[in-house]
């Protein structure tokens, strides 16, 4: 029996060789960041896999944490973290044997209903902005023991904190006036982040109205 809407059925862990990715994903998501999520984290959030008579669980929505996972591969891994000075295996194998598998929630759903919630759970995070001051916040509380698992490097934390949205060459020398004039700019091409930063704060501190720019 299928149905116009998603209808829940269990939550299992699924080897991955009994799942399959969903036929067509349209989304390229960041797999290495995932992973190393996944290692400190744990896999926090299940996958959601569609049941049918015919065909293998097919994954509508997580499919790139199933490829972190599978990147993962046979445990244990040599994993560790240090969490308030305590030592932490990975979360994933947990620092020992672990057979590749995933936390599913399994439903039922027709074809369309399928697509469309592979679709939506793509588009939905494409379609969020940020709370810049939240999360600076968010991330200070962090300071102590590393950003790694939160997908931000140390870099981007510290552009954040520093209150400098990042622009795309086009909107630095935008006018945010309706009224086109003329603006005159320099750019300074720097060689990594870190240059980035101090060439920024060197110009602002002299006066300069400096914008950061990532091409
Ligand atoms: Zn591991």
């Amino acid at each position: 029996m299928t149905s116009s809407q998603a209808t829940y059925i269990r939550t299992v862990n699924v080897p991955l060789d009994e799942l399959r990715a969903f036929p067509g994903n349209a989304r390229c998501g960041d797999v290495p960041t995932i992973l190393d999520s996944l290692r400190r984290n744990g896999q926090y959030r299940s996958l959601i896999a569609r049941e049918t008579e015919t065909d293998p669980l097919t994954v509508l929505a997580g499919n790139h944490t199933m490829q972190a996972l599978q990147l993962h591969g046979p445990g244990p891994c040599d994993y560790r973290t240090t969490h308030q000075g305590e030592e932490r295996p990975c979360g994933v194998c947990h620092g020992e044997d672990w057979s590749p598998a995933a936390r599913c929630e399994v439903i039922i759903c027709d074809d369309d209903t399928a697509r469309r919630v592979n679709l939506v759970d793509n588009k939905a995070s494409d379609a969020s902005g940020y709370d810049r001051d939240a999360l600076a916040e968010l991330l200070s509380y962090l300071e102590e023991d590393g950003f790694e698992g939160t997908g931000y490097t140390d870099a981007e934390v510290r552009q954040i904190a520093h209150a400098v949205p990042p622009l795309d060459t086009a909107d630095a020398l935008a006018d945010t006036e309706d009224v086109y004039r003329e603006q005159y700019g320099v750019i300074v091409v720097c060689g990594d982040e870190t240059e980035q930063e101090r060439v920024y704060n060197e110009l602002t501190s002299q006066g300069y109205n400096a914008k950061v720019v990532t091409t």
